[in-house]
């Protein structure tokens, strides 16, 4: 049995984290760590950045090569 890397969690937590999808238990235990933890808090930070960035130009017109393009920056199997 391997020990988890809390950071490796708290990845998978961020996702559903930033789409509101977790239950209030793991929204405390992804808070607890974005707090105790600087690397993952920049990650949270650039992928909140991200997606409000995305949100807008998405509701914006924007052309299909520069939304691709936002799209495979992000680099999330299946998004
Ligand atoms: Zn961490």
């Amino acid at each position: 049995m391997t020990e988890r890397d809390p950071c490796e969690r708290c990845e998978e937590l961020l996702q559903g984290y930033l789409d509101r999808e977790l239950v209030q238990a793991e929204v405390d235990e992804a808070e607890r760590h974005l707090n105790g933890c600087i690397y993952c808090r920049r990650r949270y930070r650039f992928e909140a950045t991200l997606r409000r960035y995305i949100r807008v130009t998405a509701s914006e017109r924007m052309p299909e090569g520069l939304r691709a393009k936002l799209i495979e920056l992000r680099q999330l199997p299946g998004a």
